[in-house]
């Protein structure tokens, strides 16, 4: 229990900071590779707490990033038991092998990159897996998306296969995805919500409790960590630069994800697919990943 215990004097000084974010940025935690500067309570050792989601509408509590992963362990084997009996994890296919071949390839290369170098490694207690399933829509047409979670748990789906088309392809949404987890988004974006939290729960209680009551269904508890939250402009391009890195560290071809991006135009009719959030723009993305692909092949050699 001690652990859960928070020192308020501690954790309004985080939350005033925020407000103050000038005075916080000096002191700001780093995002390894691209070094923005992002606040994260966890690296203040502060607890992360929203609202609701605890026993009987209780707020709930996340100590520090092991509890939160733990956590989130619990919930992805969960979800993954409830996938297998719904029938919609793909096991065993030549796909399925394939993402975890690369999902795993990716993150060897991240542990390799950090040992080689002599520098701490920011995702050694990461538990890397690496799932695809096989989901429909209302209209019947199959899911085009991927997504990740705190600690190194990423889903793909089979929509999203005929857009990657190839290793490289797939190299490139998988170190997108990797990124987001490596770059502790979510933290970041949980560190925001317990924020808001504590300076307007009224508003809070209304807005993100209800999101979450009105989606009791299987996915419940990992959209709260893995779909529910949007990321940011900022978080999706450093994920973009990241995932070129990851893709250059593992020796794909990086040209491939500007193919990506020009597939989901076409296979969209330049919607926006649910596969990252509407910002920024797939020409916006092309143009950075055409822009630091030397830069990064340089920097990040294969390893
Ligand atoms: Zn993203």
């Amino acid at each position: 229990m001690r652990e859960k215990k928070i020192s308020r004097r501690k954790f309004i000084y985080g939350a005033s900071c925020s407000i103050c974010s000038a005075l916080i940025l000096p002191s700001c935690a780093e995002v390894p590779i691209t070094n923005r500067k992002q606040l994260n309570f966890y690296e203040y050792n502060l607890p992360i707490i929203l609202p609701s989601g605890g026993i009987g509408g209780l707020p709930q509590i996340y100590s520090n990033e092991k509890h939160l992963n733990n956590v989130i362990e619990i919930q992805y084997q969960d979800f993954i038991k409830k996938a297998k009996s719904k029938k919609i994890l793909v096991e065993n296919t030549s796909e399925s092998k394939k993402i975890k071949e690369i999902g795993m390839h990716i993150s060897n290369s991240i542990n390799r990159y950090y040992a080689k170098n002599s520098l701490k490694n920011p995702v050694s207690d990461f538990k890397w897996e690496f799932a695809l399933l096989d989901v429909k829509d209302q209209k019947g047409n199959l899911i085009k998306n991927a997504w990740c979670m705190p600690g190194g748990k990423i889903a793909f789906y089979t929509g999203i296969m005929p857009i990657a088309k190839n290793d490289d392809g797939i190299a490139s949404i998988m170190g997108h995805e990797i990124a987001h987890a490596f770059a502790r988004h979510t933290v970041e974006k949980l560190t925001h919500y317990s924020i808001i939290s504590l300076g307007t729960q009224g508003l809070l209680n209304t807005n993100y409790g209800k999101v979450l009551e009105d989606n009791s269904d299987i996915y419940n508890n990992v959209v709260q960590f893995g779909i529910l939250l949007p990321f940011s402009r900022n978080m999706e391009t450093e994920a973009d630069y990241m995932g070129l890195t990851f893709m250059s560290l593992s020796g794909f071809n990086m040209e491939e994800s500007v193919q990506v991006w020009k597939r989901m135009q076409v296979q969209n009719n330049n919607k926006v697919p649910e596969f990252m959030s509407s910002h920024p723009s797939p020409e916006n993305r092309i143009e950075n990943l055409n822009n630091w692909m030397q830069e990064v092949e340089i920097k990040y050699p294969s390893v």
